[in-house]
């Protein structure tokens, strides 16, 4: 059973005994079969995202292609003292660069980036946060929680629906207070509308304490010059990195695995004093990151400093083809493995950055649901289905796997 299934024997061991126990001995060699069958299919594998959801948050947000030699890496050595460096020190000081911040410092995730700032910076004093802004953001992330975690106190200022400067400005001077930061938080995946009013990073800048901002999609610049185009109409609402600095905001976190593209990490750039104290403080060494993230890191960052990033970054190349070419591909798909047809398609960023927009795409309607028939292909391949139709949706999905894609479409059953 070993070698038909490709598992550990041990697994296997397991999994033949379980069958035994569950079911008649007769069939139990075909149970566990099925068994060792469904089990490979637990294992973490690529896959084809054909959701039309480009940071798909239970396919690892950004794709990234990784390939590392079996060699060390100098991540905590200066090449040229054959000191003791920081790993903190090269793809911080390019993040410094890319953000225009003085300084910037990697963690595990956004959320590690937002306790770490909380905890270095106002641990036992209080950070003034609009009620519009104390959010969850999924998969957990609630900055009430976060804020009790960090040791912060929070105090909400303003409304749901309304917070002016002079609500902070309240909160600021009433007795007693012991303001460390404000924290302003971009409500990732939703949107209030109607009778609504922020106060913006310029407002809040002319405060008397350190804005931070958590922006947490990782837009770099607004202005995405690494584009050929000027910058997609969808990431006209999400704020940027490089523009709330400039605004005003004192730090700035987002995550790296959003629409940065790069791999799971939490950026914190900004002022190098309070970049300083995060990275001295003892959470700091808990939350850092691996070699190989920094690796990772540190060729997307190079990537946007070259103006490559639109053709190496897979994050970009997806959100940068043209409805066009899209078609072309989709056609082809369609003509060769002789299934489905060709229909426009909206696809979305995904990982809660831009809410409410759409991205125009192309898919491949397939009549029935077909979804499972997916998932068991030879790299499992993830669509959407809608009123008894299957979606391939062709901006997720990248131009290496049309192949793929063709020779799952031409296995489906007639
Ligand atoms: C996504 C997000 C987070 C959480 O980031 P992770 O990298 O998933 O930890 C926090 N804050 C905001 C505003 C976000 O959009």
């Amino acid at each position: 059973m070993g070698a038909a299934t490709g598992l550990p024997h041990a697994v296997c061991v397991e999994l033949a005994r379980s069958a035994i126990a569950d079911g008649p001995t007769a069939y139990a060699e075909p149970a566990a079969i099925e068994r060792a069958h469904h089990y490979r299919r637990t294992l973490l594998s690529p896959v084809i995202n054909a959701t039309g959801v480009l940071l798909h948050t239970n396919l690892g947000r950004a794709p990234l292609a990784l390939a590392h030699p079996p060699q060390a890496i100098n991540v905590e050595l200066d090449l040229t003292t054959g000191e003791r460096g920081s790993r903190q020190h090269a793809v911080g000081g390019l993040l410094a660069t890319l953000c225009g911040a003085q300084a910037a410092i990697v963690v595990n995730n956004n959320a590690a980036a937002v306790l770490l700032v909380l905890a270095a910076l106002a641990r036992d004093r209080q950070v003034l946060v609009s009620r519009g802004e104390s959010v969850e953001i999924g998969g957990g992330f609630r900055v009430p929680e976060v804020m009790e975690q960090s040791g912060a106190q929070l105090v909400d200022v303003g409304t749901t629906n309304r917070t002016r400067l002079a609500d902070y400005t309240k909160a600021l001077t009433r007795k007693h207070a012991d303001v460390a930061l404000v924290l302003k938080v971009h409500p990732s995946n939703y949107r209030v509308e109607g009778f609504t009013a922020e106060t913006t990073i310029e407002q809040l800048a002319t405060l008397p304490v350190p804005v931070l901002a958590d922006i947490g999609s990782g837009l770099l610049d607004a202005a995405c010059p690494w584009l050929a185009g000027p910058p997609p109409p969808w990431l006209a609402t999400e704020p940027a990195a490089r523009q709330t600095l400039a605004a005003g905001a004192a730090l700035v976190t987002f995550s790296g695995d959003k629409l940065m593209g790069g791999p799971q990490a939490g950026i914190i750039a900004g002022r190098a004093d309070l970049v300083a104290a995060c990275a001295a403080h003892p959470l700091a060494r808990a939350l850092r990151p691996g070699a190989h993230v920094l690796l990772a890191l540190q060729q997307v960052t190079l990537a946007y400093l070259d103006r490559t990033a639109a053709d190496t970054i897979p994050f970009w190349q997806m959100a940068a083809a043209t409805v066009n070419d899209l078609s072309i591909r989709a056609h082809v798909i369609v003509a060769d493995s002789g299934r489905g047809h060709v229909v426009p398609s909206e696809a979305l960023p995904g990982a809660g950055s831009a809410p409410g927009t759409i991205i125009p795409s192309v898919a491949i309607e397939i009549v029935g649901d077909h979804l499972a028939a997916f998932r068991e292909a030879a790299t499992p391949i993830v669509a959407r289905s809608r009123d008894g139709a299957t979606f391939i949706d062709l901006r997720t999905v990248h131009p290496s796997d049309d192949t793929a894609l063709t020779a799952a479409l031409a296995a489906l059953p007639a």
